[in-house]
């Protein structure tokens, strides 16, 4: 491509609403422009990068035995009806005239595609995937194209005819995302997550550690264990019994508004209090305990209580439920909610939670003897340092950006849409499927954070969008005019593409400014000086060494340098 032919509109300035370094040098580089929230347009050089990406996504789909489809976005909203999926909050953005919505995952068409064709266990099992373009109703766009409202989705959905089919679908997947993170020269690792509002019985996240990342992940920098926070959990001890076996006693504790401030005014150690935290589920008020300061994990609390919508309650409520403040709401006769307390506290006696009316306290609850408990469940956020729950050595709590997520969906979509086999004897079953998502901006934005300098992106090979940035340094020398075309010319048909700059009239700092800011891997560069000993330069962009090498030997030098 030659540059003075080439739509690629660079920026000089930091464009003042892009506020993470792949965004910035998305459009600084000339990738990428916004259209609305969320919604971009990609020009070429940005597409040239998703191209790869995608290829490279193909080509390990395709060895693990995937087929590819290419399925419409537009759905009836009557499918996403029978799922149950309809309504799920900021998922689907719908197009009312015509009762169609615009797909944000595939696991509805997949469904229906096999529920009309997959009739026994001879058909199984498959692996169906597709590159295709994804629409979500993403309450706040943010970070460039790490959270798009329409991005591009490789999907795929394995379907078996048993759980020990699904398991090896997933291992083929789980190898497959290993091979194509690692081809596009990203470092990356794998978490244990949440299947959310997916459903499903296991699934991971591959994860590229970022403080830009919106996820929260526990690692273990010792043993292998690393875990969404949305799951995660530690060693930290149980709270456990006391042997005093005193009564209920109500204390006035006036202003008392925190856990900090109770703590102090009683002279009590943390986790003896037991804070109250309360919520509706489907309607119903609950109530839940935990210790101290521990955080609750809003994700863990909806796991727990099961399908359906969780929502805070707000002090007004409150206080008609209660006739308390939220400070001092507790769960000592306790009306009309259902009380869950974090495992942490399970069983445990001499407790100090709020008495269910304002500036008062009750001290010494035993959980066994004077609560009706309606179960114990993990729902604490682990926190920086805590022991490691396969190790017990300091646990790591860092930020990080999902590439992909790999989920063991079982039955919940084949049942509801009726996609069925014959088993062996005949009977009739529900395919066991799984489902496997890959965000193709999101390769492409986390090569760019991990890689970049203050001068622009540095790609790597397998992503760049032209591997070599051939520079012309003064198109008023005749031998460099030449032999630059020359060195064009026989690296494109040696099937190497090349950014040919023999722009006229543009200073050679400024070509060289620009060839940095758009980061190819290999620059050769042509000038006077070296033609004078029948020489080019190449420069490599991340390490910034610089070779010459004579100008006949330069095909034969970047084949090598690109099979490195
Ligand atoms: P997140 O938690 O970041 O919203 P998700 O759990 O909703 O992601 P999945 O439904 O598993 O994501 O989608 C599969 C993949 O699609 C994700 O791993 C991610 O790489 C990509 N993806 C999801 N939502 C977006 C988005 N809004 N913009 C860009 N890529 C996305
Ligand atoms: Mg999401």
């Amino acid at each position: 491509m030659r540059l003075s032919k080439a739509f690629i509109p660079t920026l000089k300035e930091i464009p003042a609403d892009a506020n993470i370094p792949s965004h910035q040098l998305m459009l600084r580089s000339g990738m990428l422009r916004q259209l609305t929230a969320g919604v971009y347009s990609y020009l070429p050089l940005g597409y040239k990068a998703m191209l790869k990406a995608m290829q490279i996504v193909r080509e390990e789909m395709n060895a693990i035995g995937g087929q590819e489809f290419y399925l419409p976005a537009l759905n009836p909203e009557s499918l996403w009806m029978e799922t149950g999926r309809r309504n799920v909050p900021n998922f689907i953005l719908s197009i009312k005239e015509r009762d169609l919505v615009l797909a944000p995952t595939h696991e509805e068409v997949i469904g229906q595609i096999a529920a009309m064709h997959i009739q026994s266990y001879k058909d199984l099992p498959q692996i169906w995937y597709q590159i295709q373009t994804k629409f979500r109703n993403e309450p706040r766009p943010r970070s460039g194209v790490l959270r798009g409202r329409q991005f591009i989705m490789k999907d795929s959905y394995s379907l078996d005819a048993t759980w020990e089919g699904l398991d090896v679908s997933y291992e083929l997947h789980a190898e497959a995302y290993r091979k194509i993170f690692t081809r596009c020269g990203l470092r990356f690792f794998v978490v244990g997550a949440s299947s959310g509002a997916m459903g499903g019985t296991g699934s991971q996240e591959f994860m590229v550690e970022s403080r830009y990342g919106e996820d929260t992940v526990a690692v273990c920098e010792s043993c292998d264990y690393a875990a969404n926070i949305e799951v995660a959990t530690s060693a930290v001890p149980p709270v456990g019994r006391v042997n005093d076996d005193k009564p209920i006693e109500e204390v006035h504790t006036p202003n008392i508004r925190t856990i900090d401030q109770l703590a102090d005014f009683l002279k009590a150690p943390h986790e003896r209090l037991a804070k109250s935290v309360v919520y509706r589920h489907n309607g119903s008020p609950v109530l839940v305990l935990m210790m101290g300061n521990d955080q609750l994990n809003e994700t863990k609390l909806a796991a727990a209580l099961g399908e359906g919508e969780v929502s805070p309650i707000n002090a007004e409520e409150l206080l008609g439920l209660t006739g308390a403040d939220g400070g001092s709401i507790g769960p000592v006769n306790l009306k009309r909610f259902k009380i869950v307390a974090d495992k942490r506290l399970e069983g445990a006696n001499g407790l100090i939670s709020g008495a269910n009316r304002n500036d008062y306290h009750l001290m010494n609850i035993d959980l066994q003897r004077d609560v009706k408990l309606d179960g114990y469940f993990d729902l604490r956020s682990v926190e920086q340092g805590e022991p490691c729950p396969k190790c017990h050595k300091p646990l790591k709590v860092t930020h990080a950006i999902e590439l992909g997520h790999i989920f063991k969906l079982g039955t919940k979509y084949s049942e509801a849409l009726n996609a069925k086999y014959l088993d062996e004897s005949g009977s009739s079953k529900p395919i066991v499927m799984g489902s496997y998502g890959i965000g193709i901006e999101r390769i492409i934005a986390c090569a760019i954070e991990q890689s970049h300098d203050e001068h622009g992106i540095v790609w790597d090979k397998a992503l760049a969008p032209y591997p070599v940035h051939l520079i012309a340094v003064n198109m008023n020398s005749k031998e460099v005019v030449l032999t630059s075309n020359q060195v064009y010319r026989s690296l494109t048909e040696a099937g190497i593409e090349v950014l040919f700059d023999e722009r006229a009239n543009v200073s050679p700092g400024f070509k060289f400014k620009d060839a940095d800011l758009l980061g190819m891997p290999f620059h050769v560069i042509v000038g006077e000086k070296g033609l004078k000993n029948g020489q080019v330069e190449i420069k490599k962009r991340k390490s910034g060494e610089r070779m010459m090498v004579p100008k006949d030997d330069l095909v034969e030098v970047v084949k090598k340098l690109l099979e490195e």
